[in-house]
């Protein structure tokens, strides 16, 4: 239920109102925009009655809101989120790249692989430290020394960094090295994960599961913004289909939806979501068309010998080139706009 406070409502009337409903064991969700003020109730509120507050002066009308998130209901929030990073913001028109291996396997690999992304134009470095793979006889990562080797990448080139986290165990070590904290599609309902990430204000990265509804993501997301963190991107990696074709079926349907639904800035990971590197240009340009705020692109020096993911992988050379593409692309879709 959102309440929307008349725009003249004094001080007095405000608190009031608000007293009344953390007596009902509800929390608000303020938002105040040039020409609106917003009391969005979070909790249990199937039991309260709208006339309850619609015959108030100093509310102007009531809002049913139907969807079960609510931190993460645009209604809630009617202007876009944007999370900075470090100074760097992503969301609301600020459109940012992601790029680096799948896996972090040396300090030449990561360090090389961040000179040239950024030179590139990318803003951050991804490189997976921990990785969740399908085989226990697969490579599982550098575990702690690739967070470091990450962090040396970003002492030489300044960019900040991108990695997955695993498990609770972890939040130390990330919270500490790492800048943005990636949710892997894998974990996306680790909900004791998702809470302890509510209590920290490090930006979080939620990749989408494997199998799950918009609506699932959105309130897996509503468990990190209910916690209290603020800051949350959402990453479209694709999904499983029937369709054997590509490695996933990426759904750019749900950047527009996210987009109604949600204030929560939305990136696209084409590398994950076809398998394929030679898709992955394509597929990028789509997404921003499609209005997503980023991408996340794997990008490796010798794909044919990555330890992960090579075959998705772009050669910096192309990566190169992708980038020009989508500075064009986004030049244009301006104009358009
Ligand atoms: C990754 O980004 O390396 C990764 C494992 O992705 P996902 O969780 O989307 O499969
Ligand atoms: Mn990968």
């Amino acid at each position: 239920m959102i309440i929307v406070m008349n725009n003249n409502v004094g001080e007095k009337a405000q608190l009031e109102l608000k007293k009344e409903i953390k007596e009902m064991g509800l929390s608000i969700h303020e938002s105040v925009g040039a020409n609106f003020h917003l009391l969005g109730l979070v909790g249990d509120t199937q039991n309260v009655s709208v006339e309850r507050f619609s015959r108030l002066n100093s509310v102007e009308k009531i809002i049913k809101v139907q969807e079960p998130y609510k931190k993460a209901n645009r209604m809630f929030h009617p202007e876009n989120t944007v999370v900075d990073i470090l100074g760097t913001k992503i969301g609301d028109g600020n459109f940012k790249v992601i790029a680096g291996p799948c896996s972090v396997e040396s300090e030449e690999q990561i360090v090389e692989l961040a000179k040239e992304v950024k030179a590139s134009g990318a803003s951050f470095l991804r490189g997976g430290a921990f990785k969740p793979r399908t085989s226990p006889y697969s490579f599982q990562g550098l575990e702690t020394e690739g967070i470091s080797l990450l962090t040396k990448a970003r002492e030489v080139t300044g960019l900040p960094i991108v990695s997955e986290i695993m498990g609770v165990k972890f939040l130390d070590q990330f919270i500490e090295n790492v800048d943005i904290i990636q949710v892997g599609a894998r974990n996306m309902q680790n909900f004791d994960l998702l809470k302890a990430l509510g209590q920290i204000n490090k930006p979080i990265l939620l990749k989408r599961g494997l199998s799950a509804t918009i609506e699932e993501w959105l309130m897996s997301a509503e468990y990190i913004l209910a916690g209290g963190n603020k800051n949350v991107i959402l990453c479209e990696r694709g999904i499983r289909t029937f369709e054997k074709y590509t490695r996933n079926t990426l759904d750019l349907s749900a950047i527009p939806v996210i987009k109604k639904r949600s204030h929560l800035p939305v990136i696209v990971d084409p590398s994950h979501a076809t398998g394929e590197w030679w898709m992955v240009e394509s597929l990028a340009k789509a997404a921003l068309a499609v209005g997503a705020d980023g991408l996340m692109i794997e990008v490796h020096n010798n794909p044919e010998k990555a330890l992960c993911d090579g075959y998705q992988s772009l050669k910096p050379k192309r990566f190169k080139q992708v980038m020009q593409k989508l500075n064009v692309l986004e030049k244009l879709l301006k104009e358009l706009a």
